[in-house]
């Protein structure tokens, strides 16, 4: 069905949704009809989807949604739901139907105060008779408290409630919540499938379209946002420079305070273009006075706003430099490709001559250390430590012999 399309080189998870979402319709057609649920169902109602970075489980879940919400008269007559055009499909896919809820991380953690009007809406029937859906974008970032919410929540769910979790991997969700979910596992798609997706859906040159998904390894956003936006471009090819510039300690220090200004840059650009029109919203809701001053007692409102803000900003700043370093690694692999005369494809083939001077003067247990670096660069960060701090270790990291 069209809502599949959006899966890319996962035909696996497409059957298994397929089936569910078909056994989903009988169970709301029997019930419409009075008749009884069919008695084997490949349909329930809390669902972990997990895959690597970038392979899609978000898209996966919310296709999945769309093919519960499907109202396509063609179900009638034997098709499978999620025709992508319906308006149960199409409300779905651009997040107004009134019966799917997203929840995702404003900063580096989903607050039980995020989750709150979620799970009280999930205790109830959905609007228009058929599931109420709550999808959850990174379930790896819910913590203590608000995971608890959602496990009350997945223990006791209402008839026609239906959870959609999406976390990397199985291990990142509590036990006591991954238990009670259908698993659907998403792998990394080839570099063919994301070629062909780039096609397809953004009219990309098939030659541009294969570096690019060579470039990002499977990672399906990231390559979308390669052939569309030159700021990613550049800053990609700011990155690939990075090894060739920390052969001393002043070069390191420049490097790494580089890294973290773009990333720094590049979060401000997103909280200008969001937090601005965000903040006057709020105010004209509030009922602002004309000049700004606030009526008595919105200072809590507009506080809260400030910090979801604030979190979302750091967010951002961690993401890109995240994705930097997910090019450095490639950039790595590669020099470990060519110093161990594998016969693997390189991801990056526009900085080949910097490769091949990078193996050649270094050997490969000192390439798998680097990659080591960069990888503690990235736990570093996770345990909040302060970027600059954490990206100066690891560029002197890369430089030492
Ligand atoms: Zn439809």
């Amino acid at each position: 069905m069209p809502v599949w399309d959006d899966l890319v080189g996962q035909d696996k998870v497409s059957a298994q949704l397929d089936a569910a979402a078909r056994d989903a319709d009988a169970l709301v057609t029997a019930a419409a009809d009075g008749t009884p649920p069919p008695e084997a169902s490949k349909m329930t109602h809390a669902w972990l989807f997990t895959g690597p970075p970038g392979a899609g489980h978000t898209t996966a879940a919310r296709a999945f949604a769309a093919a519960l919400q499907c109202v396509s008269p063609d179900r009638a007559l034997g098709g499978s739901p999620g025709c992508g055009f319906c308006d149960g499909c199409h409300t779905t896919l651009v997040g107004t139907h009134a019966d799917v809820a997203t929840v995702a991380a404003v900063g580096t953690q989903i607050l039980a105060d995020d989750m709150r009007d979620t799970v009280r809406k999930s205790f109830t029937s959905p609007a228009n008779g058929r599931w109420q859906v709550i999808l959850v974008e990174d379930a790896e970032r819910l913590n203590e408290k608000s995971a608890n919410a959602v496990l009350k929540a997945v223990e006791e769910p209402a008839p026609r409630t239906v959870w959609l979790l999406c976390a990397p991997s199985l291990d990142d969700v509590l036990p006591t919540i991954r238990s009670r979910c259908r698993h659907v596992s998403l792998l990394t798609p080839s570099a063919e499938a994301v070629a062909d997706m780039l096609v397809r859906r953004e009219g990309v040159e098939p030659e541009a379209a294969v570096a690019a998904a060579r470039a990002t390894q499977g990672h399906i956003d990231h390559a979308r946002r390669l052939v569309t936006d030159p700021r990613a471009r550049e800053r990609r090819t700011a990155v690939l420079r990075l090894p060739l510039r920390v052969e001393d300690i002043g070069g390191c220090f420049k490097a790494a305070q580089e890294l973290v200004d773009a990333a720094t840059e590049e979060s401000k650009q997103l909280a200008e273009e969001i937090d601005v029109k965000e903040t006057e919203e709020l105010k004209a809701a509030l009922g602002a006075a004309q000049g700004g001053r606030m009526p008595r007692g919105t200072a809590g409102v507009m506080k809260e706003l400030e910090d979801k803000q604030k979190r979302r900003r750091t967010r951002a700043q961690r993401d890109s430099l995240d994705l930097a370093l997910t090019d450095l690694t490639g950039f790595y692999r590669d020099v470990l490709v060519l110093q161990l005369g594998s016969r693997v494809a390189l991801a990056n083939t526009e900085v080949q001559d910097a490769l091949e001077r990078i193996a050649r003067a270094t050997t490969p247990e000192s390439t798998l250390r680097r990659i080591d670096a960069i990888a503690a660069c990235r736990e570093a960060l996770d345990r909040n430590v302060p970027p600059l701090l954490a990206v100066e270790a690891m560029t002197m990291a890369l430089r030492a012999g």
